[in-house]
């Protein structure tokens, strides 16, 4: 069998689309979707993400605003800052570029951002929100897999999900969409004894690791769905993800690919959360 791939790209485009289509619909009523990218310190990686968010906001009708620090900026400050987008009209969404330097706590950084402004819904009341399935705004990363999934027509009810990874970022929030979905769902971490011994039973994989080669052929079920949400390099300095690509396509039934899976589907989502919020903002102000 060779595997379907899931073109993230592609599907991003398309969500893509309706997102500028409702962020121009908004404009037109002068309430232009507005997103706040803070920065602070000097990490390459870091820069290149926030370019990459700005741009994005930037070809699809949403207004954005970047704002970059020294990593020597107090916390104090930098709280002051999220006060002071919390307060602007303009600004529907903020987020804070992770990791930020030792000096500032995140979660406090987190925790100061409006809850209706939480485009990457890792606060604390995003992530009850999630956990007890009210609306609120999903992490961008495992909202965008979700997508992914979506995009196969495979209907998660009844099926066996494993999660490889279970930081409050991405794995967690994975298992949790993927329960609302009705799917029965295994999380599996770096304690785990036997990884391929729940692999092997799961009509989804989704690896969430920061290890090549996690998840190899024989780990894997014939026909299932996997989400391979690592982002690594292997020896020339290419951009790899968790699995084994090349083998796994071999049983896999639906494979996302790394670079083009779900890298752009987490900016995707990061503006339909901006967009949600927006339009949430102008329900509510209206
Ligand atoms: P993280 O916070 O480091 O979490 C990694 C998880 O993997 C942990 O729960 C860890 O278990 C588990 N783990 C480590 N070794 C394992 C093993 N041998 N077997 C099973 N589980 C193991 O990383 P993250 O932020 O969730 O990100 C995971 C990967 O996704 C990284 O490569 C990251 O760069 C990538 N990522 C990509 C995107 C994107 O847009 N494409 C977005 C976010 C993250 P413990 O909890 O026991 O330590």
């Amino acid at each position: 069998m060779q595997a379907l791939p899931i073109d993230g790209v592609a599907l991003s485009r398309q969500i893509r689309a309706d997102v500028g289509r409702r962020a121009a619909a908004l404009t037109a009523q002068g309430r232009k979707p507005g997103l706040a990218v803070i920065l602070v310190g000097d990490d390459p990686a870091s820069a290149v993400y926030v370019r990459n968010k700005v741009k994005a906001c930037e070809e699809h009708g949403l207004h954005s605003v970047l704002e970059r620090y020294p990593a020597t900026l107090p916390e104090a400050e930098l709280l002051a800052r999220v006060a002071a987008l919390n307060a602007d009209p303009a600004v529907h969404g903020i987020l804070v570029q992770m990791p930020l330097p030792r000096h500032i706590d995140p979660q406090q950084v987190i925790e100061a951002i409006a809850t209706h402004k939480d485009v990457d819904g890792f606060s604390v009341h995003s992530a009850g929100a999630l956990m007890t399935g009210l609306p609120g705004l999903r992490p961008a990363t495992p909202f965008g897999c979700m997508k992914l999934i979506e995009s196969t027509g495979v209907n998660l009810k009844g099926k066996h999900a494993v999660v490889i990874g279970r930081s409050n970022t991405v794995g967690k929030p994975m298992a949790l969409l993927l329960l609302q979905a009705h799917a029965t769902v295994t999380v599996c971490h770096s304690a785990t004894p036997d990884l391929a011994l729940h692999t092997r039973q799961a009509d989804v994989v989704v690896a969430a690791v920061g290890r090549r080669n996690t998840l190899t052929a024989e780990m894997v079920k014939p026909g299932a769905i996997v989400i391979d949400v690592g982002m690594n390099r292997n020896e020339a300095g290419k951009l790899c993800g968790d699995v084994d690509f090349a083998g796994v396509s071999e049983v896999a039934g639906w494979i996302t690919p790394v670079p083009g899976g779900v890298g752009p589907m987490t900016i995707t989502m990061l503006l339909v959360n901006t967009l949600q919020a927006a339009e949430e903002a102008a329900r509510t102000t209206a």
